[in-house]
């Protein structure tokens, strides 16, 4: 089939909730996508964080080949192996916790809450309750995510949003003074480094003032590292930049090198306060991924990823700020490793079909923010690439 019926088959067929560039993607090799018509493609947007270890990567292919043969699934109602030593393997790279095992990003945020609501039930009963979220985050497109997502944009036409949910400005000690409550408050949510919301990065001050006030007021703290977690901002999870760790974390995005995955991972005394029943997923715990997420993870602990991923967030970064110096449109440079935004005076989408059209594939995070986030195993020549073909969208376009 042609790219062009491929895409009419598309506009009969498929539901309208994506607005896609016309190109039809169709293998991948290292940090390489190729479309239909053989174009190749830099990929700097990762499948949006996801393809952490590139495309084809051979421990990735291996792994689903030997458990698919094995056994596909088995089903929550019996033990299976890959999920027991995934598990051991990320509580031994974080912190002492239990694993609830899902299928993306939003359902380990509906169980996050879930949970958390459950532990503050046992304190404080239906009072406590109200789940604190911030500004310019992004949590997924399920209820309970969407409304712990406080982007109004997202809650348009969708309302009335799941009850008890308190919205604070970002960085900003004062506003969770006076919010965070002993009897009200059940669990605050936060990503270390928002993603979609336009890559911004929390404070150390306002990050370790949020544990302390967690801690005297018997509060749950949520970090939510489903695109800033495993290696992205050169630390294996982003919370360890800070000295603090959470109470529950949420994993998904790269888990599985793009297999479907989400992962909840709870302190004991959250984990207390679940029993069999409670919650569950059919396809939760899958072998599948659940193997292949042990092969990423393996070979990100042995390759240490992270300061490959913290080493190349560095050279690009320098180079974007020569590039700043030239364009003064780019307002500004941010991010963490290899989770970059590049702000600019004006809408992006733009820049994003010129920079596909050289070559490279890119995101955006809100209207005028360009995002990065490439596999985690660009090398130099790839960060020259992406600067060069940036630089001459840039000058193409007069900006
Ligand atoms: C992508 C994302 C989600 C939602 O994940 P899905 O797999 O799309 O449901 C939640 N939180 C953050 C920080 C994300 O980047």
């Amino acid at each position: 089939m042609t790219t062009a019926e491929i895409i009419e088959m598309e506009e009969k067929y498929i539901a309208p909730t994506y607005t896609r560039p016309p190109i039809v993607l169709d293998r991948g090799a290292g940090v390489y996508l190729y479309d239909l018509e053989n174009n190749r493609y830099l990929d700097f947007i990762g499948g949006i964080a996801v393809n952490s270890l590139g495309h084809g990567v051979p421990e990735i292919v291996g792994a689903i080949a030997q458990q698919t043969a094995k056994l596909i699934h088995g089903s929550n109602l019996y033990h299976t192996t890959p999920h027991v030593l995934l598990a051991q393997l990320l509580v031994e790279h974080a912190f002492p916790s239990k694993i609830f095992f899902c299928n993306s990003g939003s359902e380990s945020i509906e169980a996050a809450l879930k949970f958390t609501r459950k532990w503050a039930f046992g304190i404080g009963g239906e009072d406590k309750h109200e789940i604190i979220s911030f500004e310019h985050s992004f949590h997924g497109r399920t209820y309970g995510a969407i409304s712990a997502t406080a982007q109004p944009k997202y809650h348009e036409g969708f309302k009335p949003m799941v009850p008890g949910m308190v919205y604070l400005p970002f960085n900003d000690i004062d506003a969770l003074d006076q919010a965070v409550s002993k009897e009200r408050t059940a669990t605050v949510i936060i990503e270390p480094v928002q993603g979609e919301g336009g890559v911004n990065t929390v404070q150390g001050e306002f990050l370790k003032h949020l544990r302390m006030l967690c801690d005297e007021r018997q509060v749950a703290l949520i970090f939510d590292e489903i695109q800033c977690g495993l290696c992205r901002t050169g630390k294996f999870f982003a919370y360890q930049h800070h000295g603090i760790e959470p109470d529950v974390m949420t994993l998904a995005k790269p888990l599985a090198g793009g297999l479907p995955i989400g992962a909840v991972m709870m302190k004991p005394h959250i984990a207390e306060a679940l029993k069999p029943g409670m919650h569950g997923s059919t396809f939760g715990a899958n072998p599948v991924a659940c193997h292949t997420a042990l092969a990423v993870v393996q070979k990100m602990i042995t390759e240490n990823i992270a300061e490959q991923a913290r080493k190349a967030g560095e050279a690009l970064t320098d180079g974007l700020h020569v590039l700043q110096t030239k364009h003064k449109d780019i307002k500004e440079v941010r991010g963490s490793g290899l989770l970059i935004g590049i702000e600019f005076e004006d809408e992006v989408d733009g820049i994003v079909a010129a920079c596909r059209e050289k070559g490279m594939l890119v995101g955006s995070a809100g209207e005028k923010v360009l995002r990065w986030a490439p596999p985690l195993v660009i090398e130099q020549s790839h960060i020259d690439e992406a600067l060069h073909i940036l630089e001459e969208v840039l000058v193409a376009r007069g900006i």
